[in-house]
């Protein structure tokens, strides 16, 4: 889709429509209302935004993406809109409000976010026939454009960079394997200024990453350990580690076969670390960063894990392998400790890891843990900003009875209680004492519901515009 900012002329006021001398028609302008006149005014799409008091950045995504599918609906491939400037009472917008260049980025996304459709495998030639071509932001004071166009460049950056994760996560499981993640990832070595090594199977059984091995038993289909790096600034890189379990059978704990077919998005970490990544290069951030992505398949094949396994991590602590469906910690447990090669400033590792979070957050949030307030604080004021909410959960000691093995050091399940706490708990037993934040997205990875405004149904893409929005913030951008 092609952006555009152009100079309009401001339009006058009279009545509650901006083009005549009385209401033309009805519109009351709440939140998320739309309406078409095709008699009155052709071409043209109301868009109501609510309370003034109560907007949002994220409620501009949201009306714009509404606007965008209503508007495709309707056959249009063309949209011109008005910048929503407006103040934003109810909306702290992190570090120095919100500017133009803000409010123009949350226009864009919410129109390419809304957009996105995954029809890859779908043979009707005229299924993409209604395509939005052109989105032109309309600025009346022309001393703003410089300030738009950056904001709307970087929308259109992060939220292609989304819906490129969106589609790794809807690509089946037969066609997003390890190797394809490690082309992927091949793909922006290619293109961007970021090196790529992999390990192989050999290569991390020598190393000794036990746990990720013991995971990567039950599949023939090579895993892939990959390891990205950026080198746009110099010091201490932040170390961004993404679940790539590129699909989740259960193992020997198989799953029931009740939604398993969605199990392919259990890569979404991983997607979300590729894609933050791009966009960090494409921005120039001057920031080091290393993203790790264990990636492997979890199948029952005749070599798996069983269930009382006990396994050698890298850190040199041993598992005992309660349930092979929790597989997700196995893999980062090693990850992690892996990471600590690079003296990380920080860890920040995604996860759809536990049932248990979903329950307790449904798809609306992500589940926040972490052993340092100035991360947390960092990653919620990006939360804020990108309206991917951010819900803090505990790690207390307290818990750690539960993943206390009595054959092995740890256990790797604390049962049903706080599981997502549990698995945690477990993860931070390899960070050491470098600050760590360990995002659980099971909830909010999948939309398996009807569409949200920018949320269209199948993979989110969860995690990007968060990541990106906190690097951005570190970079002082
Ligand atoms: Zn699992």
């Amino acid at each position: 889709m092609e952006i555009k900012v152009a100079s309009r002329p401001l339009l006058k006021r009279r009545g509650n429509v901006p083009c005549g001398g009385e209401t033309l028609i009805k519109f009351s302008g709440k939140f998320l209302e739309t309406r078409t006149d095709g008699k009155t005014i052709p071409g043209t799409l109301f868009l109501g935004l609510g309370s003034e008091k109560e907007l949002t950045l994220d409620k501009i995504r949201q009306a714009m993406g509404k606007a965008a599918t209503t508007i495709r609906e309707a056959g249009g491939t063309k949209i011109a809109a008005p910048l929503l400037e407006t103040k934003f009472p109810s909306d702290k917008g992190g570090k120095g409000g919100v500017s133009v260049s803000d409010i123009a980025q949350a226009m864009v996304e919410g129109v390419i976010l809304a957009l996105y459709q995954f029809n890859l495998y779908k043979t009707d030639p005229d299924l993409d026939k209604n395509e939005i071509k052109e989105l032109t932001l309309l600025v009346t004071d022309r001393s703003k454009k410089a300030s738009v166009l950056k904001g709307a460049l970087h929308g259109q950056w992060i939220a292609n960079a989304v819906n490129s994760a969106r589609t790794l996560c809807n690509l089946p499981g037969n066609v997003l394997t390890p190797s394809r993640m490690e082309q992927e990832a091949l793909r922006l070595r290619k293109e961007y200024p970021i090196s790529v090594s992999v390990l192989e199977r050999s290569d991390a059984e020598a190393l000794g990453m036990g746990a990720y091995c013991g995971v990567a038993r039950g599949t023939a289909e090579p895993p892939k350990f990959i390891i990205l790096e950026y080198k746009g600034g110099k010091g201490k890189p932040i170390a961004l580690i993404g679940k790539s379990v590129t699909f989740d059978s259960g193992g020997i704990s198989l799953k029931p076969a009740e939604n398993m077919e969605q199990m392919k998005y259990d890569m979404s970490g991983g997607a979300a670390v590729l894609g933050a990544m791009k966009v960090a290069a494409q921005m120039k951030l001057p920031l080091h960063i290393v993203g790790i992505l264990p990636a492997t398949d979890n199948m029952p094949g005749g070599k798996a894990m069983h269930p009382g396994d006990i396994v050698k991590t890298l850190s040199g602590k041993t598992v005992e392998v309660i349930n092979t469906d929790a597989e997700g910690r196995l893999c980062l447990a090693d990850a992690i400790t892996y990471s600590l090669r690079y003296k990380p400033y920080a860890i920040i590792d995604l996860a759809t890891l536990t049932g248990a979070c979903v329950v307790a957050l449904g798809q609306h949030a992500i589940a926040l843990f972490g052993n340092n307030a100035k991360l947390i604080e960092a990653i919620s004021l990006a939360s804020e900003k990108t309206g991917e909410k951010v819900w803090p959960m505990p790690v207390w000691d307290e818990y750690y009875s539960q993943i206390k093995s009595d054959v092995a050091d740890l256990k790797n399940t604390g049962g049903r209680p706080a599981g997502s706490i549990t698995a945690a708990l477990f993860l931070k037993q390899f960070v050491t004492d470098v600050p760590w934040v360990h995002l659980d997205i099971a909830g909010v990875a999948w939309n398996g519901d009807k569409p949200r405004p920018y949320t269209p149904k199948g993979s989110t893409g969860a995690g990007v515009r968060l990541l990106v929005q906190y690097l951005i913030d570190l970079a002082g951008k």
